[in-house]
């Protein structure tokens, strides 16, 4: 698979910083409302408070994980300054939360690729990733339809019907016959 399921933000125009909200907890200090631009983030897309999130309440954003959905879509938009520009922002924040959702599947659709699968449920695997693949590298125009299309509902009832196999796979991690990887961390440049 190509599309690289991991954010890096250092090529990213800070989209979770504004498009998503979050409530006051204890990963985060303050409410925000989706689509408001974070207090803390910088002309330059960069974090002001960035090496001290933790010390100051965002232990939200340390382990927030576009998968990637960020900066695919900083470039279908080329980069384009965006945080304050009202006709550009609806769009921007549109189609990051379709990507997002396109990685999610992704993400979950490559991981089940630990499982101990069929050779059936392989090839269906392999199909369904490379037609989510497909799916996030179409111009930005064709994104939309993905909503509408059978794509996620196929997904869906894959990852379903894959529960023998996870509960195969949960038995022989228990019982030590199986390396279980550890999942990735995020590094939020
Ligand atoms: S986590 Fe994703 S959306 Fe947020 S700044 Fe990093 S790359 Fe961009």
């Amino acid at each position: 698979m190509e599309t690289p399921l991991r954010a890096d933000c250092s090529r990213c125009a800070g989209l979770c910083c504004v498009a998503l909200a979050y409530d006051r907890s204890t990963a985060f200090p303050f409410d925000k409302p989706a689509g408001v631009r974070c207090r803390h983030l910088e002309s330059d897309y960069t974090c002001s408070i960035h090496s001290e999130l933790s010390a100051r309440g965002f232990s939200g954003c340390v382990h927030f994980d576009c998968l990637g959905a960020g900066q695919k879509v900083t470039a279908l938009f080329d980069g384009r300054p965006w945080r304050d520009e009202e006709t550009l922002k609806p769009a921007v924040i549109d189609t990051f939360r379709r990507m997002r959702r396109i990685h999610e599947l992704m993400s979950l659709v490559a991981e089940a690729g630990r499982l101990p699968l069929g050779q059936g449920q392989e090839q269906q695997r392999t199909a369904l990733l490379n037609a989510l693949e497909g799916v996030a590298n179409r111009p930005l125009e064709t994104l939309e339809a993905f909503d509408r299309s059978t794509l996620p509902g196929e997904v869906r009832r894959f990852l379903e019907g894959l529960r023998d196999a996870a509960l195969e796979y949960a038995s022989q991690s228990r019982d030590g016959t199986r390396a279980v990887p550890r999942t990735a961390g995020r590094a939020h440049t």
